[in-house]
């Protein structure tokens, strides 16, 4: 098994993350306060998207469905800006971080040792150009989309600072995380 879990860390490594490592999900900190950011809307895709509150569900029941899980991979990409207003490169960076989630997440099912995986990304579900949550509709791809590690609650700098991984890495740097739970 921790020659598996070790591979893993490498397979997303190779995918492009540049950190990884793999954590128990009883080590996991979930706070509620977390859910009370995105319902300030800061980042204004509050009531906008299916993996989103309020439509990804409640805070108890995504943490459950979390700690139902025993192990996980969390991995972290960290992209070069020109400066610290440098938008367009963080929204590169934010595509390029998307890809490699996506190349991942397609690693470890290809690998198929894990019968069900949770993979938690950054943001909102980037899936559609337009969710049709907005329409009322159901989701379009539900076994394409995906919720945000905050969208669930758990507190993205202590899960990597408890791996080593540190939160932020230096001026005029972007960090993103993402985490498979299996
Ligand atoms: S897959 Fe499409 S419809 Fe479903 S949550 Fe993502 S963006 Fe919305």
């Amino acid at each position: 098994m921790k020659d598996n879990l070790d591979q893993l860390v490498e397979k997303a490594k190779e995918s492009g993350a540049t950190r990884a490592a793999i954590l128990n999900t009883s080590d996991i900190r979930f706070s509620e306060e977390f859910r009370r950011a995105c319902e300030r809307n800061t980042c204004g895709k509050y009531g906008v998207n299916w993996m989103c509150p309020p439509g990804v569900g409640p805070f108890e029941e995504l943490k459950a469905k979390a700690l139902s899980f025993s192990r996980g991979l969390v991995f972290q990409t960290i992209h070069q800006l020109e400066d610290s207003f440098d938008f367009e490169g963080a929204v590169q960076a934010a595509k390029k971080h998307e890809e490699v989630f996506r190349n991942i997440l397609a690693s470890i099912r290809s690998d198929g040792s894990f019968q069900e995986i949770l993979g938690l990304n950054v943001g909102e579900c980037k899936v559609c150009s337009k969710c049709t949550y907005l329409d009322g509709e159901e989701c379009r791809y539900p076994d394409k989309a995906v919720a945000s590690v905050e969208s669930h609650g758990i507190d993205v700098n202590a899960l990597v600072s408890g791996c080593g991984i540190p939160y932020n890495n230096g001026p005029n740097t972007v960090s993103y995380v993402g985490l498979f739970l299996f």
